[in-house]
């Protein structure tokens, strides 16, 4: 009898461990994965800002470029009414085209400037939210890479137990282990030792003949029907 209950004991306690380092292991993954979430959300909240920035930065270009090619109308508008042949009639149309065009392009020098402005005062920020964010990443990177070694160690740990737990369940008699099989498939603990008349699963009071018998064998728990024990 004491045999028996001891390579139960024995293999309730390894079992116990096999939780426990299952545990442990859906602990490290579910971190693993909320580490892996927050870099992917940081890294979406970086890439929208750069294309914002690449966005003001084109259209700062494209505003030069107006600036630019208006300049270029305007010179060679002048030049034309310089040294063209034209009738006073288009002589007096190129002359007002140059006069809106000269009014467009101080409005469009000032546009080009604020983008401009804007442009270089985002730069450093973009810079370093950049900075930070890679930071950021390689620290978050380092503390997965520790997670994968820790898993790792708890993987190993659980194969081996597993493994070891043959043995183990060989060792008991059994019908005993048929019934210690079955309860756990529904308790944690399908042995417990039986406290003061009162079982530790379910943590009520069995009756007199179970508290009895239970000092010569392992018992049934009338109301969880746990495996009793007394230490
Ligand atoms: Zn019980």
């Amino acid at each position: 009898m004491t045999q028996e209950l001891e390579a139960l004991l024995e293999l309730a306690r390894h079992d116990a461990a096999i939780r426990e380092q299952a545990r442990k292991i859906e602990l490290l993954q579910r971190r693993r994965q909320a580490l892996l979430e927050a870099i992917e959300r940081e890294q979406h909240e970086f890439l929208a800002k750069k294309r914002a920035f690449e966005e003001l930065q084109h259209q700062s270009r494209e505003k030069s470029r107006e600036v630019d090619d208006l300049d270029a109308q305007i010179r060679a508008d002048s030049e034309k009414l310089r040294t063209g042949l034209l009738s006073y009639k288009e002589m007096e149309a190129l002359r007002t085209r140059v006069e809106h065009s000269r009014i467009r392009i101080d409005q469009l020098e000032d546009e080009a400037l604020a983008l401009l402005t804007k442009v270089e005062e985002q730069a450093p920020l973009i810079r370093k939210a950049e900075q930070d964010f890679l930071a950021w990443k390689a620290k978050i990177e380092h503390d997965i890479a520790q997670i994968d070694a820790e898993l790792a160690g708890h993987s190993r740990t659980l194969h081996q137990l597993k493994e070891e737990r043959t043995a183990r369940a060989a060792a008991v008699e059994e019908g005993l282990l048929r019934r210690y099989e079955e309860l756990r498939a529904r308790y944690e603990d399908p042995l417990v030792p039986l406290i003061g008349g009162v079982c530790s699963g379910c943590h009520l009071r069995v009756s007199e003949i179970t508290a009895e018998r239970v000092r010569s064998q392992i018992v049934t728990c009338e109301n969880c029907s746990r495996l009793l024990y007394v230490k």
